[in-house]
């Protein structure tokens, strides 16, 4: 058994273990108990705590196993009188400087120190001097540290370096006096601290505890629910500790593929939303018309559904089908997203539906479907962080927006991967970055064509992988050779040189990847840029490898689902075309509906056409455009002309502000279903808590307002859509019930037996070949001027989310946030005569907002950079709806502006 392992013995038991596996690593793979306070598996070892020392047959002394590296043929003993004894004296030691106060303790019944004191049975103190007295420190908005408690086993400060790369804490002073402080002793707050709570949940005793669980019970009164973290795509697994119908804390699921147990502040403490006393509990109907402040009733569910019924049969009767629209939602489920473009296609009969994916990575899936066939990450995170020796991170500030993800590149560097990061804003990446690009905003198409053009005239090329996968690249290196580098240095404003090292790096690696997010696709070029990006890996062979890709990142926790579900205007679900009538049929056979042929709307069309009063009815999930979409001001003129307006969601947000019928939906915690992560992962959703009030999954909303159109959807649960989905989506063929019960999958999983696909494009492409792309660099819709002389862009940061209809109603997310604001050059404001903190009146060609300013050094000069969560002070009151010309999605990331004091 076990060829290549080393054949060792604990206790007398034949044991194997890989080379360089510790003692104490191959012992918990048997199940071989060895207590240990400062291990970690996922954390260096130092064996600071001494506990999990064990005798090894030739060894003078006992030894820490945490540390002890196995050899063949070792006899280890566990549980010798002597290494019994040395225990009890450690834990003593430990005790004697600890508070014995576990009956009232937070951790008790969950602590490390606790049960292992119970296990050798401690029961007096031999040694009674003088106790450590540290006070609490500041741990606010979400942390008590409670440092009494601290054993100094140092998991805490591991996770912070090692994992999360913010060095918050570390240990101050020495011997006796030693403990463990945040930068000088400064409350968390004023560090670098990003409150993701790892530290906690690393924490084997009671030092380290979430402030909002204090006092709401300790860990035997819990129901514990596994479930997946409803905020971004990365889709991280959660342990939900449930108590009387509340959620009292979040941990990190150690098991999970995903994040292996670490989550960001939002994960691990933005839950409060769930039980605020805003949430929606009844059907609502609009008592004023639009122009007047809204004012609702509440109605019952029968009211409200017959209500929707009559309105859009009406409508369609009188204007057409393809005068309603639907807006899907990528925080829904992949069941209910499924279920609600059927609604649309079924029964209405249009296929004008579409989500916010639209407005993230409509140009990713418009780029890669061209050359490649297929618009997901190409590989999955343990690829990126164990086996990547090239990563490019351009257009993606992955620290605030996919936390977890810049832990896995984080790891990747220090395993020695080379990260180059492009981004015209500084992002904290840069900093650990081999070589850091700042280009001037809107010229990715010049980068990547220059980036191209000095890989072919270095020969850096994949000549056998162009020959067997690659079309068109005679045309293309025709096109490139007369590309001028100059012209690009000029253009980019990065000097060639260093263009040359990046090339040379991405082309030599072993297995380079590319990463990107809305900085490369929301642009009117958007689309282009990823057909830039694209060609690069197919020129490089930098593709259909381990470790080798093309990842765009997805940004809402099921935006990648509700592509896959076909809440698309172009796509039945599975990426199948409307327009290929073959794939149309089999739809119309299993919905027993002729089905619409042509392309439907998509986001922005859709309020253009709303504007234009052609579409009368309009049904949103789930979404909140009147904060997400651009150009604000457009939208709320469109939407004061529309006939019929329905929301269906968790809040009264300011869209549903403007609705005739509001419906109270469940938010994740409160039902089940399946999420896909931004690497395809398909994975199950628990639930945890009831619902408040009448509020229903947003399926059963979906399937009941079927039932009024007479279509009967006899789905019992959402396992039997999930099993519909099985039949009609080939990527989803073996993603069924049963196995996701047990397991996440990564589609393609095209049959029961399949294991799921980790890489994409191993042997080849869905297309066939993949195609190289003539791309011609053009500069953004609306560049500045003498009247609007900086350019505004947007983005998302760390503590919110979308457009805060959660975030903002968890207190702690709110006060590490504070006002809004917007970043600028501190040169620029030395200019202007601004300092951090002063109002400015921001202007667009299409609006106003007043806001706070503060300085930074990671912006480029004459730019500004606004976050777009804000409700309040809407970046995209400013912002302009051009589109890029084939994925239709607009352009977020530049427009015009001026500032006045
Ligand atoms: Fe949740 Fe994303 Fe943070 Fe993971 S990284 S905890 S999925 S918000």
């Amino acid at each position: 058994m076990s060829s290549g392992k080393i054949k060792f013995f604990i206790d007398g038991i034949e044991v194997y273990g890989e080379k360089g596996k510790t003692i104490l690593e191959v012992a918990r793979e048997y199940n071989i108990e060895i207590p240990a306070l400062c291990y970690d598996k996922r954390l260096s070892f130092n064996g600071a705590c001494r506990l999990c020392i064990v005798e090894v047959q030739g060894e003078k002394r006992p030894v820490a196993s945490c540390c002890y590296p196995i050899y063949e043929g070792m006899n280890v003993y566990t549980k010798t009188e002597k290494i019994i004894n040395y225990r009890k004296l450690t834990l003593q030691l430990l005790i004697s400087n600890h508070p014995l106060d576990c009956m009232i303790c937070e951790k008790s019944g969950d602590c490390l120190l606790e049960k292992y004191a119970y296990e050798y049975g401690i029961k007096e103190l031999n040694y009674q001097g003088e106790k450590q007295k540290i006070r609490e420190k500041d741990g606010k908005p979400f942390i008590i540290r409670d440092y009494e408690k601290c054993i100094l086993c140092g998991r805490c400060v591991k996770v912070c370096e090692e994992i999360v790369g913010a060095n918050a804490i570390d240990y101050k002073n020495r011997g006796f006096l030693t403990e463990i402080s945040a930068g000088f002793d400064q409350i968390l707050k004023d560090t670098e601290c990003l409150f993701c709570g790892n530290c906690i949940d690393v924490c084997p005793v009671g030092a380290l505890r979430e402030e909002y669980s204090e006092r709401k019970g300790r860990v035997w009164e819990f129901k514990k629910v596994n479930t997946i973290c409803p905020y971004c795509g990365v889709g991280c697994g959660i342990e939900v500790f449930v108590k009387n119908n509340e959620i009292v804390k979040v941990k990190g699921a150690e098991e999970n593929p995903v994040n292996n147990g670490f989550l960001c502040v939002k994960g691990k403490f933005g839950f409060e939303y769930v039980k605020s006393p805003d949430r929606l509990k009844k059907p609502l109907l609009r008592k004023t018309s639009r122009k007047e402040k809204p004012e609702f009733e509440e109605i019952d569910w029968e009211t409200a559904l017959n209500l929707i019924k009559e309105k859009l049969i009406e409508i369609k009767v009188r204007y057409g089908p393809d005068s309603i629209a639907g807006l899907s939602s990528a925080k829904c489920t992949n069941e209910e997203n499924y279920l609600f473009q059927k609604f649309f296609r079924q029964i209405i009969g249009t296929n004008n539906v579409d989500h916010c994916a639209r407005l993230c990575h409509s140009s990713t899936i418009a780029g890669l479907s061209q050359t490649i066939g297929a618009a997901a990450m190409t590989n999955p995170f343990d690829e990126i962080e164990n086996f990547s020796e090239c990563i490019i991170l351009v257009g993606s500030n992955v620290s605030e927006t996919q936390p977890v993800t810049s832990y896995k590149i984080r790891k990747a560097v220090e395993r020695g991967a080379k990260l180059i990061v492009i981004d015209p804003k500084e992002i904290e990446m840069a900093k650990i970055s081999t070589i850091y690009l700042q280009p001037k905003i809107g010229t990715d198409v010049m980068l990547f064509n220059a980036i191209a053009k000095i890989i072919i005239e270095n020969d850096w090329i994949d000549k056998k992988f162009i020959e067997e996968r690659v079309e068109n690249f005679q045309e293309y290196k025709n096109f490139i050779e007369n590309l001028s580098l100059s012209e690009a240095e000029k253009i980019t404003g990065i000097p060639i040189e260093k263009i040359k090292q990046v090339a040379e790096i991405y082309a030599k690696s072993k297995a380079s990847v590319i990463i990107w997010a809305m900085g490369i696709t929301q642009h009117t070029t958007g689309t282009d840029n990823v057909l830039t990006l694209s060609n690069l890996s197919l020129l490089t062979g930098q593709i259909g490898k381990v470790g080798a890709g093309l990842c765009p990142l997805r940004g809402q926790n099921n935006v990648q689902g509700a592509c896959d579900m076909g809440a698309l205007p172009d796509f039945l679900p599975g990426y199948q075309k409307i327009e290929n009538q073959e794939l149309r049929e089999k739809f119309e056979k299993f919905w027993d509906v002729k089905l619409p042929e042509n392309k439907g709307l998509t986001v922005v069309e859709i309020f253009e056409a709303i504007y234009d009063e052609k579409i009368k009815g309009l049904y949103i999930m789930g979404e909140n455009p009147l904060v997400s979409d651009p150009d604000i001001n457009h939208l709320k003129e469109a939407i004061g002309k529309i006939k019929f307006l329905v929301v269906q969601d968790i809040f009264l947000t300011e869209t549903a502000n403007y609705a005739d019928i509001v419906l109270p939906s469940c938010c994740s915690f409160e039902k089940e279903g399946t999420f896909t992560n931004t690497e395809r992962r398909v994975q199950k959703l628990n639930k945890c808590v009831e619902p408040p009030g009448d509020a229903k999954p947003d399926w059963e909303i979906l399937k009941e307002l079927a039932k009024k159109f007479n279509f009967d959807w006899d789905y019992q649960n959402v396992w039997d859509i999930l099993k519909e989905i099985n039949q009609l989506v080939p990527i989803y063929k073996g993603i069924t019930p049963e196995r996701i019960r047990q397991t996440s999958l990564q589609w393609p999983c095209p049959e029961v037996n399949h294991p799921g696909t980790k890489t994409l494009h191993l042997e080849k492409f869905p297309i066939g070949k993949g195609k190289l792309k003539i791309v011609e660099y053009k500069e953004p819709f609306e560049l500045p001027d003498d009247e609007y002389p900086f350019i505004l862009t947007t983005g998302r940061i760390l503590p919110e989310y979308h457009t805060r209809t959660m975030t903002k109603r968890v207190s702690g997310l709110k006060e590490l946030i504070g006002e809004p604001f917007c970043l600028m050059n501190r040169k620029d404001m030395e200019e202007m005569g601004l300092k951090d903190n002063f109002k400015v009146k921001i202007f667009s060609r299409r609006g106003m907002i007043e806001i706070k300013v503060m300085g930074s050094s990671s912006i480029p000069k004459k730019v500004v950079f606004i976050p777009f969560h804000f409700a309040e002070q809407a970046a995209n009151i400013l912002t302009h709806h051009q589109l890029d010309p084939v994925s239709k999605i607009p352009e977020y990331k530049i427009c015009s502006i001026k500032i006045e004091k």
